[in-house]
């Protein structure tokens, strides 16, 4: 059987690592043929969130961790030129799909703009914008994403969960942001890969030797929900970004730690 852990809320919150997880991790190889690592952050590349895990003490392959950028791959072919609003993770998918990053001016005002938009006429050939978590969102950018699908370009994000849970209680926004931003200025829904659509299940499913028996995650409607799509019963962590309680999980604990005596 394999199991499927969500990253953010269950194994860190921030740059924090929920006490005693590793000991829990270790619980789970033991007890699973097989631990898949699923996340809908496209922040960070593969390469440090796999560094991360090591330092709990998980030597995980590169197969075992699936990341909602992962799933944006297979949507992009070689020749869509792409625009990405996102984090460093997005350029590493867009980068294996073989297709191109569109590269944009720096530009910090709107007067400085305006020409590059209307006479240097770049952004045409853009055919796809992907939107994930984006540090370094601006105003340019929204821009250029704007035109770009209302010229027809794909609209692709990585999810839309409003925030993610860092250290101390806190929240700050997610890829919802981005999102919400590119959707109220063209008035377009995106295709979303992460948990629980379409794109992410399908790499679940290749990736996963056994039946997905578990999803553990913070987030009802996205770990939850990737729960009831695979078939598979799902443990509701409070030690993320949800503080209600699920009334479809089939265990509900504080963190990853209380499962031990469980699973
Ligand atoms: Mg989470």
């Amino acid at each position: 059987m394999s199991i499927v852990i969500d990253l953010d809320g269950v194994i860190w919150r921030g740059s924090q690592f929920i006490d005693g997880v590793d000991i829990a991790l270790a619980h789970m190889r033991r007890k699973f043929d097989q631990v898949l690592y699923v996340t809908n952050n496209s922040g960070p590349t593969s390469i440090e969130l796999l560094k991360r895990l090591r330092k709990v003490d998980v030597i995980a392959q590169e197969s075992d961790l699936i990341t909602s950028a992962a799933a944006v791959v297979p949507l992009l072919n070689a020749k869509d030129v792409v625009l990405v609003v996102g984090g460093e993770g997005l350029n590493e998918a867009v980068n294996l799909s073989g297709a191109t990053i569109f590269k944009d001016e720096n530009v910090f005002s709107i007067k400085e703009l305006i020409p590059q938009i209307v006479d240097k006429n770049e952004w045409m050939k853009i055919t796809a914008v992907v939107a994930g978590i984006a540090p370094n969102i601006s105003y340019r950018q929204i821009s250029y994403a704007t035109l770009a699908i209302m010229n027809g370009a794909k609209f692709i994000a990585t999810n839309d969960d409003a925030t993610f849970p860092i250290e101390n209680n806190l929240v700050l926004p997610g890829a919802g942001m981005t999102v919400a931003a590119i959707k109220s200025t063209t008035n377009k829904e995106p295709i979303i890969t992460g948990k629980p659509n379409a794109a992410i299940i399908s790499l679940i499913s290749q990736r996963s030797q056994n039946k997905v028996e578990f999803v553990i995650g913070d987030r009802l409607s996205t770990d939850g929900e990737l729960a009831k799509r695979l078939n598979a019963n799902f443990i509701q962590v409070l030690s993320g970004v949800s503080k209600e309680r699920s009334i479809e999980a089939k265990y509900v604990v504080r963190n990853i730690v209380e499962l031990l005596n469980i699973i």
